[in-house]
């Protein structure tokens, strides 16, 4: 009898990335060549090209932006050995120029607004300071309900871009994983999916992608994002009409906890999460009749908008 002896891949002699860090130039102008993709013979495809506008309108103001005052060499370190997020969303002090960001997206976008939509950016236009840092917190800390809740997707692309040039400054060299595999390294925030990459040495791993500020961490595939359980993980993905978005993007589900997020797949599309996310929406009322609560918010949707 013979054996055969399994052939070890020889490791590559650079580990792949951990965090992988937004780049400020491409983040989100890929994202809204995506969605503008997908609006073609979609049934939402109104929403999808408002939503490239809008996300167009975060690339060219993240363009523009100032870069933020980070944390000092001190503060970064106690944070990492502490392991604590480095610009962590609910406490990182972000002064006023997200407020800029804000009416800079309104004003690219108004002109292009369906009429509930152009209602809301001219009540936005009306809040001052202290209501639009209040509607800010709401966000930062994932209140997405209640009153005014169709005004914090611009609130949330407006933090977006401060966030991710916060995280684009900081660069993979300073994030550093935590021991929360289920937070952003970077801000703490929850994912707003994940994405199994197809290019160089992170191909076939797995990255959770940050909701706020587009970073990305390494979870190991077949895994809940919420609870860490390996057992009880199973995917679905929408069978039919679902447009060429529908395979690359799948529900990752898990019954310990009874939640779900979206991994995309980039070897069946150049899928970006946040845009397939939006484009898939049926996937989500099919994993939520199902049972399954969604783990983490994509914050361009109105919950129940
Ligand atoms: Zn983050
Ligand atoms: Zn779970």
């Amino acid at each position: 009898m013979t054996t055969t002896t399994p052939v070890i891949p020889i490791k590559s002699s650079s580990e792949p990335a951990h965090v992988i860090a937004p780049d400020a130039t491409t983040i989100f102008s890929l994202r809204a060549e995506r969605f503008e993709q997908l609006a073609a013979g979609h049934s939402l495809g109104d929403w999808l090209r408002f939503l490239a506008a809008i996300t167009h309108a975060q690339h060219q103001a993240l363009q523009s932006l100032p870069a933020p005052a980070l944390p000092d060499a001190a503060q970064l370190a106690r944070a990492r050995e502490h392991r604590m997020p480095l610009l962590p969303a609910q406490s990182w002090p972000r002064g006023a120029a997200w407020r800029d960001v804000l009416q800079q997206i309104a004003a690219a976008v108004s002109g292009v607004a369906p009429q509930a939509a152009r209602q809301d950016l001219a009540r936005l236009a009306g809040f001052d300071a202290e209501r639009l840092e209040a509607l800010a917190e709401r966000v930062l800390h994932t209140e997405l309900y209640g009153e005014d809740a169709a005004l914090l997707p611009y609130v949330a692309a407006a933090l977006q871009v401060l966030w991710t040039a916060g995280a684009a400054r900081l660069g993979i060299d300073e994030i550093k994983a935590l021991d929360v595999p289920g937070v952003c390294p970077c801000c703490g925030f929850l994912p707003v999916a994940s994405v199994v990459r197809n290019s160089g040495e992170v191909s076939n791993l797995r990255y959770l992608h940050c909701a706020l500020c587009n970073t990305e961490w390494n979870l190991v595939r077949v895994k809940c994002a919420a609870c860490d359980a390996n057992d009880g993980i199973s995917y679905r993905h929408l069978e039919t009409a679902g447009g060429p978005a529908a395979d690359a993007v799948r529900a990752e589900t898990c019954e310990s906890c009874k939640s779900y997020l979206k991994i995309v797949y980039q070897e069946k599309a150049p899928v970006d999460p946040v845009a397939d996310d939006l484009a898939t929406l049926a996937l989500d009322i099919l994993v939520d009749e199902a049972g399954y609560a969604r783990c983490g918010p994509n914050l361009l949707l109105v919950p129940g908008g």
